[in-house]
């Protein structure tokens, strides 16, 4: 039995497979390598270039390497280039993801597993958020994942497939083995932007706003680690195998850091002061996003190995400085 993960060579998806050969499964991965690297992809996992919407290619893979569970990671993840290119978006994440199901059915693969976001929620409020608030993603990047999520649920309606969606919050952090990280280029997400800064990587960064109504003024997130996040996604295919019914949960912490907790943790990991600079109100950005955890800690049996800033943000850290000496040798 093997397990198909669908852009593996990417940030959460090359730490699923290391999760899964950590756990004694047999992997294969199938990634365009977009965005993505070869070398990101553990040794010990097969890996095939190409695209998820390619039928016979997807159910070459399934047939060949006995596939009896789908990950799917594959997808497009900027949410301002979802706004200028939502047709790409919609194609990319939700008709892709489509023609996966469709051939998970047809070749009657029993379990899914897809990464949903707290996207879908739109704008929440300081409250952690639980599975049934109001469905209201303010972006096409939501959306295209919501309309993912639904056609899931028809499917396992309509089909012999179960599926698992975990809606992830903030995920940051890295393999703590070191194995992989965070290592596309360009990226914006904070803590990976502070630890760039901290490095001499970027001259500056800017706070973005800080007269929102919350303790400090800034933002608040729910930062999980993205070995934790892998960790739930194991116990989700567990829990699918042993017959567990379909099931959408959110994958947080259930408490918030603002913008500037982020940074003193970043200072503190890293020794030394780093330019700041506090900005404007960055458009679209939600004075908190907070999970309620609760479902996922109970369904899955989700206990969080690794929930402390400190933690994320030193595994965060210590990948950007691999991440340098990789870059070098490259160079
Ligand atoms: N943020 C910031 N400076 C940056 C990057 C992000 O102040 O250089 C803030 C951003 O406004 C948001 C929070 O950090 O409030 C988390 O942003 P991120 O892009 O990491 O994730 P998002 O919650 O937008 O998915």
């Amino acid at each position: 039995m093997t397990v198909l993960v669908t852009g593996g060579a990417g940030y959460i998806g090359s730490h699923m497979v290391w999760e899964l050969l950590d756990a004694g499964e047999s992997v294969v991965v199938l990634d365009r390598l977009s965005t993505g690297f070869e070398w990101a992809v553990a040794p010990e996992a097969k890996l095939v270039v190409g695209d998820v919407a390619d039928r016979d290619l997807v159910g070459r893979i399934i047939r060949d390497n006995h596939v009896n569970a789908i990950i799917h990671f594959a997808g497009s993840i900027v949410v301002p280039e979802s706004v200028t290119d939502p047709l790409g978006y919609y194609e990319n994440n939700t008709s892709k993801t489509r023609t996966l199901i469709e051939t998970a059915v047809r070749e009657g693969v029993p379990h899914f597993i897809f990464s949903s976001t707290a996207a879908v929620y739109g704008g929440a409020g300081l409250e952690p958020v639980r599975e049934d608030a109001r469905l209201a993603p303010e972006s096409p990047y939501g959306l295209s994942k919501l309309m993912s999520e639904w056609m899931l649920r028809d499917a396992a309606l309509a089909h012999d497939i179960r599926y698992t969606a975990l809606r992830y919050f903030n995920v940051a952090g890295a393999d703590p083995k070191g194995r992989t990280g965070q290592s596309t280029p360009g990226a914006t997400h904070l803590i990976k932007v502070a630890c760039e800064t901290a490095l001499g990587k970027r001259p500056f960064m800017q706070v973005f706003g800080d007269d929102y109504p919350t303790p400090d003024g800034t933002c608040m997130r729910d930062y999980i680690h993205v070995s934790d996040l892998a960790a739930a996604h194991r116990l989700a295919l567990q829990r699918l195998r042993a017959g567990g019914n379909s099931l959408v949960a959110n994958c947080g912490y259930s408490h918030g850091y603002s913008v500037l907790e982020v940074i003193d943790s970043v200072r503190r990991a890293f020794g030394h002061d780093f330019d700041v600079r506090m900005g404007e109100r960055r458009p679209g950005d939600a004075a908190a996003v907070v999970a309620n955890s609760e479902l996922a800690r109970k369904e899955l049996g989700w206990t969080p190995q690794r929930d402390d800033l400190d933690l994320i943000v030193n595994d965060a850290l210590a990948w950007e400085r691999i991440l340098t000496t990789k870059n070098s040798v490259r160079n």
